[in-house]
């Protein structure tokens, strides 16, 4: 079976889980947790970092921040994942709903700007799949000021990804949202990061997820808080994980380029087209037709694919009426192929192989 996702680890975060249970930390968030931040900070050169439980409370971390609550908009995407628009309704906004472009699948700016109400309080920029948006994000950072908007951006997808200008993406907002779930491009089970370079919204943040607290280890409370702190032992792997960031990135370009060499001549089946100087593409996306009996096909062969996120507005969780052309034609036809590191280049051939016998048929 060569299945869609896998997480990948090796001896050394054995290793380095075992050191630290040998050497008696905390297991809560401490010395480990702060060597973790830096080494996303450097990486990302984000002037902060501040990881929590992970990508969704990170996203309704943003937004409690900026005091985001009843009676505001959010404008997301129509074609992101779930908790991106559930977050704005856990501070009890109101997300509204924008389709996002063909090409990139990150929103659309045009759409974005007819939606933009009194209301409206930020807007989330989500690099699907690592991908930047064709108008140039500029573009919408003049939108977002010349509204007096925030701009958040969800880089849920986008660990070791770039703009074309070599800025990290999610260091364009005021606050940027990274996610270290298991099929993220690295993985402590759970984990999620806010990137900022604003010094007074990062000290918010850090006293939000403790409590509330004015320092660590104290019990005096300023301000209101919450638990979203996290735990050495993940971090002991985040660490791990992040020394070999680099092969992932590689990895991630190379498996992508090894699909595309095979699958560019379909007409049937079109993979999205990256330029990996800029983008490490996370999962592999194209857009299928014939997609149902695809899946079977494949799943006969043993290959496991997976569907691409619906679009929210037609979520029995939503219901929201519209039109959103683009991210409706993914929720039809949107497809993941198996996308793993460490994914070998005779499995790849082997299910680009199985596609094109499918569209022969
Ligand atoms: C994975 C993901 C999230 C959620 O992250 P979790 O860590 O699973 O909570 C949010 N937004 C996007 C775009 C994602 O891909």
């Amino acid at each position: 079976m060569i299945p869609q996702m896998i997480p990948y680890f090796d001896e050394l975060e054995t290793k380095v889980i075992m050191e630290y249970m040998h050497t008696g930390g905390f297991l809560t968030e401490f010395i480990k947790t702060r060597q973790f931040e830096s080494t996303i900070q450097e990486f990302t050169k984000s002037r902060h970092a501040i990881v929590v439980n992970n990508g969704t409370v990170s996203l309704i971390m943003m937004l409690m921040a900026l005091g985001v609550g009843p009676g505001d908009e959010v404008i997301v995407p129509n074609y992101t994942m779930i908790a991106t628009a559930n977050s704005v309704i856990a501070v009890g906004a109101n997300p509204v709903f924008v389709d996002v472009e063909p090409q990139t699948l990150c929103i659309e700016l045009e759409g974005l700007r007819s939606k933009i109400t009194k209301n409206t309080k930020a807007i989330y920029f989500v690099s699907a799949n690592g991908r930047y948006p064709t108008y140039g994000i500029e573009n919408l950072e003049d939108l977002c000021k010349s509204y007096d908007l925030f701009l958040l951006e969800d880089a849920a997808q986008s660990l070791g990804s770039y703009f074309p200008d070599g800025r990290h993406i999610g260091t364009r907002g005021i606050m940027g949202s990274l996610s270290f779930s298991v099929p993220k491009i690295i993985t402590t089970g759970q984990g999620g990061c806010i990137l900022t370079n604003d010094d007074l919204l990062a000290e918010r943040l850090r006293r939000l997820k403790d409590f509330g607290r004015s320092e660590g280890g104290n019990d005096i409370h300023d301000s209101i808080g919450y638990n979203f702190k996290f735990t050495d032992l993940q971090a002991c792997i985040g660490i791990a994980q992040m020394s070999k960031l680099q092969w992932r990135i590689h990895r991630k370009k190379e498996i992508w380029g090894t699909y595309w060499k095979n699958l560019k001549t379909l007409s049937t089946f079109q993979l999205f087209n990256h330029n990996v100087e800029f983008t490490a593409p996370w999962f592999i996306d194209a857009i299928a037709q014939d997609r149902e009996n695809l899946e079977t096909y494949l799943k006969g062969k043993g290959i496991a694919t997976r569907r691409m996120y619906p679009p929210i507005n037609a979520q029995k969780a939503y219901r929201r009426p519209g039109q959103f052309p683009v991210s409706e034609n993914i929720g039809k036809s949107g497809i993941w192929l198996p996308s793993y590191v460490q994914i070998s280049e005779s499995e790849i051939s082997e299910v680009c192989e199985k596609i094109h016998e499918f569209y022969k048929k």
